[in-house]
């Protein structure tokens, strides 16, 4: 019988790309494979150790990168340096920040995921140019690629000289042609002899035109991806040989840099850069000759473990500090008398920042911890980079809504504007969301953390026909008996509420019924799959939306699982239990709905309402969390707390006078302790106490001076209330500049690279 299924399955697989297969095949399956299992081993997921950091990462985290972040102001290097200043670079060269995930017997730092992705997040809490400058040398480029691939020569030679700075790296693979759809790369070296160091050797002559590429424009060290050919079979039968990535020094004659973009206002270096025809000799091919067309496999292979932690930390790091400053802010800014921060309105946005940063930093840190664990995850860092940075350009938006104009006006006091405006690059980059989420995420999901469909496309393409057949018959049975169960347990689980479904590990009570769930939920979406994959075979693939649905329940419960995990490794924090618990009826919610738009949206009308009633027996169990947990989420947002601290752990705190998030946190201690004396004052007035009638011009303080003298208050509290006042007032405060900001007092001043601070005035508030 399977014979004949694989004869059928030959002629319906969808051609696959040598590329496309590379992608597929890169990296590694870890929980993912669980979630798509239809029945998660939790316990598994329990045992995964808590990451952390060694006594070495953990001083530098609290030594070199506060000092690094004291070091920067975000707007003095936007608007004046148009770069990082150079005693910056010089630092961040000197203290190995380029050099973090190079091995130690290169010079290195030699750190784990885990303390890289802290390091991340905490410079990203602070500025976003410095930690994209930080980011790129240690994520996909030079330094990775040679450690995996590099010969030792090549390795010797470069990795000492990237880990000190010495060596400025870049990579570029994105042509104006070729952006998502990287490997059209029209990029292309021909292998032939030139002259390299006045000798005769065997290399390639290299045309190129790249763009967008970060660090390019200061860059010593040019990673370069193009298409090799050998048209003239210099060094064998095949002529078109395929992606391949080399390293080329950019002062090798013929190498074209130096001009820059600007993304979105953001001063990290990125820029074009060209080659015409430059002869490069076979060695500076990464990993010598043997590695010709290797490229694409090697890209994806770093891509799987590098995606899971740079830009996740970057987007959980920006999202800290939104909570952090805008929690505060919410407290300590009043409208119709209140705190912004107890209007139902602004809790709903507030309560959307805590429950997505409790989730984020739960996928951040379980993701890291899977790298540690020498995975290299190619559906979960997709996963982990397409939600973090999503969710956090989510939390950044109701940060911006909560702030107002103070949010919009840009200057040196404004913590938040320029996050706003630079969200889309994390977006973009790495693998487009929109792509990742309809391409990426389910269709190599499916395929990779599925129990058979590999095995069964690996017995396709298998030359020895028995081996084949057998091979073939195996992964069939396998696959309809691991269907038909899925079927049952998604029915059975959804008609008993998956209130009989057994954990299977020590879980703390009160989420126990999220792990059932989210088992039931797991059956499902391996029911789902099977039947997509079944009824529409190769067609799924350009059904992007019901694949990027499918894509989204896998997501979804690899982030409940991340936020469940979370929670037992803090120890079950009650106090930090409303934010775990929005979060997950969120995403259980959010699952739900994409289940919905699967069935609802399925071709097939007849399958779609055998998946309603297999899926969803008794209608949808999940509805939105509710406003009062919303509520205690908001709560924990607008006030100091051991919570408050935990959510925003990492997050760079200053206490430079004129920083904006240090004077947050210093208005927010004085408002916490003035709103008490405010209710007596209040209280006062109201009973006569206290004449509430002012002199014209004159301010509350008069008000509060008669309180005093009226004994309602204590001259200590009277001194509180003015202290709250004055430190509320500079945080509402917002800068101003000059009739033309400031550009005639600015160019003089760039002219001659004598730097003095942004000519701006931060007005005092009216009162
Ligand atoms: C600031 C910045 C820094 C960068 N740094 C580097 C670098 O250092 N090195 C480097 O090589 N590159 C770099 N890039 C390039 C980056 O990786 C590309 O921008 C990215 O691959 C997307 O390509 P594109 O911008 O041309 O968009 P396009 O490919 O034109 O995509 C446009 C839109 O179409 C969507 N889309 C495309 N195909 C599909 C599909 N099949 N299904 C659904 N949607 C789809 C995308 O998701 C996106 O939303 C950088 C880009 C920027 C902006």
């Amino acid at each position: 019988m399977s014979d004949a299924v694989l004869a059928a399955f030959r002629k319906l697989m969808p051609p696959m790309s040598p590329t496309e297969r590379d992608a597929i095949e890169a990296g590694t399956v870890w929980w993912d494979g669980e979630l798509f299992s239809g029945r998660p081993n939790w316990h598994r997921l329990l045992a995964t150790p808590v990451p952390s950091l060694t006594a070495d990462e953990q001083r530098f985290l609290d030594h070199d990168v506060e000092e690094l972040c004291a070091m920067i102001s975000d707007w003095e290097t936007t608007h004046i340096y148009r770069d990082l200043p150079p005693r910056v670079w010089q630092f961040i060269k000197d203290r190995g920040f380029l050099g973090m995930s190079i091995a130690k017997e290169y010079g290195g730092l030699g750190f784990s995921a885990y303390a890289h992705s802290q390091v991340m997040t905490k410079l990203s809490t602070h500025s976003g140019t410095v930690s994209v400058t930080v980011m790129v040398p240690n994520s996909l480029g030079p330094g990775e690629l040679l450690a995996h691939y590099g010969t030792d020569e090549q390795k010797r030679h470069y990795l000492p000289r990237l880990a000190k700075g010495l060596e400025i790296p870049c990579f570029a693979l994105t042509a104006p042609t070729a952006g998502s759809d990287a490997a059209s790369i029209p990029d292309f070296g021909i292998v032939c002899w030139g002259e390299h160091e006045g000798r005769r050797v065997l290399g390639l002559r290299v045309t190129w035109d790249k763009r967008y590429i970060t660090l390019g424009p200061v860059a010593t060290l040019l990673g370069l991806a193009f298409r090799a050919f050998d048209p003239d079979h210099l060094i064998g039968e095949r002529e078109d040989i395929g992606i391949t990535c080399a390293l080329i020094p950019t002062s090798h004659p013929g190498v074209v840099i130096g001009r820059r973009h600007m993304p979105l206002n953001a001063v990290f270096q990125n820029g074009p850069n060209s080659g015409k025809g430059v002869f490069i000799p076979m060695g500076w091919i990464i990993g010598g000759q043997p590695m010709l067309g290797r490229g694409w496999r090697m890209l994806m292979e770093c891509l799987a473990a590098g995606r899971g932690i740079s830009l996740p930390s970057s987007a959980t790091g920006m999202a800290k500090l939104a909570v952090r400053a805008v929690g505060g802010y919410a407290r300590v800014r009043q409208q119709f008398k209140t705190p912004i921060g107890k209007f139902e309105g602004i809790e709903e946005a507030l309560t959307r920042m805590g429950g997505n940063l409790y989730m984020m930093d739960a996928t951040r840190t379980l993701t890291a911890a899977a790298i540690d664990l020498a995975q290299k995850p190619a559906v979960i860092s997709g996963i982990t980079k397409l939600h973090l940075t999503e969710r956090g350009r989510q939390v950044v938006i109701d940060g911006m809504d909560i702030l107002g104009g103070k949010g919009i006006c840009l200057g040196p006091s404004n913590f938040l504007g320029a996050a706003y405006m630079q969200t889309p690059v994390a977006i973009t980059v790495e693998g487009a969301n929109i792509l990742t989420r309809s391409l990426i995420v389910f269709g190599q999901g499916a395929i990779r953390c599925h129990p058979y469909v590999l095995k069964e496309i690996a017995a396709t393409r298998e030359a020895d026909a028995d081996k084949a057949s057998i091979e073939f018959d195996a992964a069939l049975f396998g696959h309809l008996r691991f269907a038909v169960s899925n079927l049952a347990r998604t029915f059975v689980t959804g008609l008993t509420g998956s209130h009989f479904v057994g954990v299977g590990a020590d879980v703390a009570p009160e989420t126990r019924r999220y792990y059932q769930q989210l088992t039931r939920f797991s059956a499902a979406l391996a029911f789902l799959a099977d039947v997509s994959m079944g009824t529409l075979g190769g067609a799924l693939k350009r059904k992007e939306k019901l694949s990027a649905r499918l894509g989204d329940i896998l997501s979804l419960m690899y982030l409940c699982s991340a936020t469940l995990r979370r929670y037992e490794a803090e120890g079950r924090q009650q106090a930090d239990a409303p934010l775990m618990h929005w979060a997950i009826w969120d995403a259980m919610f959010k699952a739900q709905n994409a289940f919905e738009g699967v069935i609802s949206n399925f071709p097939n009308r007849i399958i779609a309402a055998l998946m309603r009633r297999v899926v969803f027996p008794l209608g949808r169990p999940y509805v939105v969390p509710s406003d009062k947990l919303g509520r205690e989420v908001a709560r924990l947002l607008i006030e100091p707390s051991a919570t408050r601290d935990r959510l925003t752990a990492g997050t760079y705190l200053s206490t430079a006078t004129d920083d904006p998030l240090a004077e947050i946190e210093r208005a927010l201690a004085a408002t916490i302790v003035a709103e008490p004396v405010e209710a007596k004052l209040r209280a006062a007035v109201k009973d006569g106490r206290v004449e509430a009638k002012l002199p014209p011009g004159e301010g509350v303080d008069v008000l509060t001076a008669r309180a005093v003298a009226a004994g309602a208050i204590t001259a200590a509290e009277g001194a509180a209330l003015v202290i709250a006042r004055e430190l509320t007032a500079k945080v509402i405060g917002v800068d101003d500049f000059a009739q033309d900001l400031g550009a005639s007092e600015m160019r003089p001043a760039q002219a001659g690279m004598q730097v003095t601070v942004a000519p701006s005035v931060r007005h005092k508030a009216a009162a």
